[in-house]
């Protein structure tokens, strides 16, 4: 017998010009490698139909009848094509090729009874099934028989003979041989417990199952370990973090905390508010490093949080940062903590791309003397030269616009790292978030603070922007001021600038009595903040924009978002924009104009934003349009390279084995006990980087 890691050039039926393809284009290059090379799907070969029952939205169906008579008829040009009449005693069909007919028409013969397998459509009200598989009856192969199952494969790899059926019997070559059971993996107390078959059962199964149920619980099994792995792996390195790093124990909260709390508080904290204070609180008591990231919408008061965070740190003698995605945010963040920490007499200073060489001078010096308590800015911070003397909090907003990479830098920012608290304002759908951050402690404000109005969102074509302009006159009558987005996509750039100054033209004649403003990309950033200032002033009441203004901008008095081409922007992006309006007490809109022929998706996208006001809700929708796969931060997670197990379909299993790996190192944190042997065993196999899955013992 072989063992699994033998390249694949070693086995019957392959040899090294297969074995280069089976490289080059699946990436198989051992046993175990194609061994766990799972069918993507299955089909059915158990049921013969009949063709009165077939339907045009079947999928892969077999039929068993006779080839009545068979024709070539003369298409355009040289596209002709080869039609078969097959009936059983319910009907007939027609069977069509369009390639590789001089060939077929000799091997199809009439009057001879065939099982026919393909997928059913309908053409000019007549069904059809193009190109189907055909086998004489007598031929019939048992193997064949039963649920089939269909691999991947590619062109290259087809014409070298590689296709799906050959794929299946190499594997099956590879069955016979290993005549011994494929190692368990997982302790059997929890396969006991979950109901999980054993993991030779299961990739027997998986290759040739014998019935759907069978089929099933080879799948569970495998899904299940493809994610339980994972999350043990994501949670044991959360714990050996926790007892690597102990963290800075903030046991005195009572100065600037309580000063802030009892004296200055703008407005009474929101439950969801003082329960995650609360979680906070409780970390940095503990002597261990927190990570915690906290998810919360847009608008339900995330910076509020992160000053009383920064305060713990400082009310015991550390410094605080807070890091922002883009300059813009940066300064209002500065802005608002600044007014708020005045009547404490902290010390809190502003570093971006743009802070002038004098200031810099001033924060290095005030950051090593400890004179600075609290540095907000962009990944400036980041830069070798900025060196605090003793951080002891680092707070990240928006962290999906920074790298898991930026992440680990802030840890270098001192000799025992910091405690890290990451803000999101881009919800992610839980099962995602368990991967993403699975090494992250997870902490959400759902709720908003009170006297918001729902912002009523409202769907207008081109056409009807007249209504449109209604609406911004009725609510720029009352005071209120409006933003204007345009997309900028990288590939149409040009266009879409094009586009933004036009509207913004437009706008101007449109609006004569009212003062427009004008905000993207490729404006200085002195200027960017000079017309941001402008219209947080109310200087301006229209603010015509790229997505710049996208993410934190806060400006209360701004009740009107309209987003133009709405169909070209992503979910999540069109629920942030929306985010900027609805910050004050008044009623507030978001309108979606589109062009009147949208895609399928794009008028899915614009109904949800109709539908709901839930960042949860519509982060769901996003992950189903869209796959993992464009959700920002998927990449680097690794979750595109699952074998078997998909996010968003398998979002049950992905949860129960998150639990269960929590549960595991929540009795075993070290994974010594002998029953978990096992588990460490794999752990460490995956850790060195070359996992194995099936050769494990
Ligand atoms: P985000 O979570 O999007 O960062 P912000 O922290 O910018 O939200 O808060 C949005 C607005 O709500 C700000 O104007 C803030 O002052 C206000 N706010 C935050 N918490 C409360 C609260 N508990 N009660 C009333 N207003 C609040
Ligand atoms: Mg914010």
């Amino acid at each position: 017998m072989n063992s699994l890691g033998t390249s694949i050039v070693y086995l019957k039926g392959v040899g090294p010009k297969r074995a280069e393809i089976l490289q080059s284009e699946l990436e198989i290059f051992t046993l175990s490698d194609l061994l766990t090379y799972f069918p993507f799907r299955y089909v059915d070969r158990t049921r013969i139909y009949t063709i009165a029952e077939i339907k045009p939205d079947m999928p892969y169906v077999q039929l068993k009848g006779i080839v009545k008579t068979i024709e070539v008829v003369q298409g355009k040009g040289r596209n002709n094509r080869m039609v078969a009449q097959f009936s059983d005693n319910t009907g007939t069909i027609e069977l069509v090729w369009f390639t590789g007919i001089k060939w077929l028409k000799d091997m199809i013969k009439p009057q001879v009874e065939y099982i026919v397998f393909g997928k059913p459509t309908e053409y000019n009200r007549k069904m059809n099934i193009a190109h189907p598989e055909m086998e004489a009856v007598h031929q019939q192969d048992e193997k064949d028989m039963g649920l089939q199952a269909v691999y991947n494969s590619t062109e290259k790899a087809k014409r070298n003979g590689l296709d799906s059926k050959a794929i299946g019997k190499l594997i099956r070559t590879i069955l016979e041989q290993h005549k011994t059971t494929f190692a368990e993996t997982l302790p059997d107390t929890w396969c006991r417990k979950l109901n999980l078959i054993s993991r030779d059962k299961a990739l027997r199964l998986i290759h040739a199952p014998t019935d759907w149920q069978t089929l099933q619980q080879a799948q569970f099994r495998l899904k299940f370990e493809e994610f339980f792995y994972i999350q043990l792996k994501l949670l044991n390195q959360l714990g050996l973090r926790k007892r690597q790093y102990p963290g800075f124990n903030f046991e005195h909260i009572d100065n600037f905390f309580h000063q802030f709390y009892h004296h200055h508080l703008p407005f009474a904290l929101t439950e969801a508010q003082k329960r995650v204070i609360r979680e906070i609180r409780h970390d940095v008591l503990s002597d261990k490093q927190m990570s915690r990231l906290l998810q919360g919408d847009v608008g339900s008061g995330k910076t509020i949080v992160a000053l009383f965070t920064m305060l713990m740190a400082i009310d015991n003698d550390y410094q605080a940062t807070l890091l922002a995605p883009t300059e813009i945010l940066a300064n209002q963040h500065f802005q608002t903590l600044y007014e708020m920490v005045q009547p404490l007499g902290l010390n809190i200073r502003l570093l971006t791309g743009s802070t002038k060489k004098s200031e810099r001078q001033i924060i290095h010096e005030e950051l090593a003397s400890g004179a600075l308590h609290i540095l907000v800015g962009t990944h400036a911070i980041l830069e070798e030269k900025v060196v605090f003397s003793n951080l002891g909090m680092a707070v990240i907003d928006e962290q999906h616009r920074f790298g898991v990479s930026q992440r680990a830098r802030i840890w270098q920012k001192n000799k025992q790292p910091p405690h890290i608290l990451v803000m999101t304002a881009t919800p992610i759908p839980r099962t995602l978030a368990m991967t993403l951050y699975g090494d992250l402690d997870v902490s959400v404000i759902d709720e908003l603070p009170p006297g918001r109005k729902p912002i009523e969102t409202i769907h207008r074509f081109e056409l009807d922007r007249q209504k449109v302009y209604n609406l911004l006159d009725i609510e720029l009558k009352k005071g209120r001021q409006v933003y204007i987005v345009y997309p900028l996509i990288e590939e149409s750039e040009k266009l879409d600038y094009k586009n933004l100054f036009d509207g913004y033209d437009h706008i101007k004649a449109a609006f004569t009595k009212y003062q427009v403003g004008i905000l993207h990309g490729r404006m200085p950033s002195e200027v960017k903040d000079m017309e941001m200032a402008r219209f947080l002033k109310g200087e301006t009441h229209i603010m015509v924009a790229t997505t710049v203004i996208e993410v934190g901008v806060n400006v209360p008095n701004a009740s009107v978002m309209v987003i133009e081409n709405a169909e070209r922007f992503g979910l999540s992006q069109l629920h942030q924009l929306r985010g900027r309006v609805g910050r004050g007490a008044e009623q507030s809109y978001c309108i979606l104009v589109t062009p009147y022929k949208l895609s399928e998706d794009g008028r899915k996208r614009i109904d949800t934003m109709v539908r709901t006001n839930d960042g949860f809700e519509i982060s769901e929708v996003d992950l189903q349009l869209r796959g993992p796969g464009d959700i920002d931060g998927t990449r680097q997670s690794g979750l595109l390279n699952l074998k078997i197990a998909d996010v968003v379909k398998d979002q049950k299993t992905l949860t129960l084995a998150r639990h269960t790996a929590q549960m595991i190192l929540d009795q075993d944190p070290e994974l010594t006990s002998p029953d978990n042997k096992v588990l460490l065993t794999t752990l460490n196999q995956m850790n060195k980087g070359k996992t194995n899955w099936a050769d494990i013992s």
